[in-house]
């Protein structure tokens, strides 16, 4: 990314971690789809994935620290990735929130489709990708056929209690599409667009969900070869520097959470860990999940890693796994 002013030279603190309450793990890049926005480069003929030795491990740091409050998964497509069920059962046996990333179409892959009743049995609360309500912009985005498969799966889950039933929640979330010109906008308001979609999915399919997140596309991954090959990469990291506001950076995900990759390394979040740029401990050795357990601690990492990206999570109203921050 091109920034005029490094993201490090505007914070005037030190970016510290907080307690960590939430472990997120990414299984793997092995996906049904290959949208054009996934950060992740994930895809069907992509291999990677977590190993049993690191799974194991996983189980073990969420069985030792009950500071852990929420298991959040993603990939790639999480429900196909080796250890998913696994560290759900281990989770829930714990009584800890898990969250799991999903693309809703994997439940009519061959294999998959007793998913939705195995997170309504687990209580998993579904974090779905809709990033439109309008089939012909999400099929742009996330191929042919998607949204109507997504309509299906929206009602599937609705059928066993989700968004109506208080222990099964189902969220989506919201991506602006990509730039194709220099005329960029933010996420629009987390509100509004929540009420647009709830009326519309409600009006035309009878469908309900719990909340909506905007999130930012962040120069990265497919979305910095999208912008670079359009010769905007420049121009739409300085959009997103123009519009940093210092009062996020204090609900930023990274200073609570882990991001575990699918060979145990450990990063401040999911973007930093496409970047290939790892949390480290004080004296610069770079964290994994097995070092966590040796040290029998999981508040080990002082200062935040960032990069001139983190402008994404910081423009506007903010941006996180979580929708926007303010
Ligand atoms: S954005 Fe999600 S559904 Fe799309 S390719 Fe990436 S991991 Fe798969
Ligand atoms: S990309 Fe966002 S979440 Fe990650 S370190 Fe930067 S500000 Fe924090």
């Amino acid at each position: 990314m091109i920034a005029n002013t490094p993201f490090s030279q505007k914070l005037k603190a030190p970016f510290l971690k907080r307690q960590i309450s939430v472990l997120q793990v990414n299984l793997g890049k092995i996906c049904n789809l290959a949208c054009t926005h996934c950060h992740v480069e994930a895809s069907p003929t992509r291999t990677e994935e977590l190993t049993p030795e690191i799974c194991q491990q996983l189980i073990e740091v969420i069985n030792r620290f009950p500071q852990i409050q929420t298991v959040d998964l993603t990939g790639g497509a999480p429900e196909m990735l080796y250890g998913f069920r696994p560290l759900v059962k281990a989770a829930r046996e714990q009584d800890r929130e898990v969250i799991v990333r999903s693309n809703l179409t994997i439940y009519f892959e061959k294999g998959y489709d007793d998913i939705p009743e195995f997170f309504a049995r687990n209580q998993v609360r579904v974090v779905a990708s809709m990033p439109c309500y309008l089939e012909d912009n999400v099929d742009k985005m996330r191929g042919k056929g998607v949204f109507d498969l997504s309509i299906q799966a929206l009602q599937w889950l609705n059928r066993l209690g989700y968004g109506s039933d208080p222990h099964l929640v189902l969220d989506l979330v919201y991506n602006p599409p990509l730039p194709t010109s220099n005329k960029f906008s933010l996420a629009p308001n987390q509100q509004s667009l929540q009420e647009a979609y709830k009326a519309h999915l409600q009006k035309h399919f009878g469908i309900v969900f719990n909340s909506l997140f905007t999130i930012t596309n962040l120069p990265i991954g497919r979305s910095k070869f999208h912008l670079r090959h359009r010769k905007l990469e420049e121009e739409y990291s300085q959009f997103l520097e123009s519009h940093f506001n210092s009062d996020t950076l204090e609900h930023v995900m990274c200073r609570n959470q882990l991001s575990v990759d699918y060979q145990g390394n450990i990063y401040d979040c999911d973007f930093n860990q496409m970047e290939n740029l790892p949390a480290r401990l004080p004296h610069g050795e770079a964290l994994t999940i097995s070092k966590v357990l040796e040290l029998g601690d999981l508040d080990v990492i002082q200062e935040i890693q960032t990069d001139d990206y983190c402008y994404g999570c910081t423009a506007g109203s903010g941006s996180s796994c979580g929708g926007a921050l303010l």
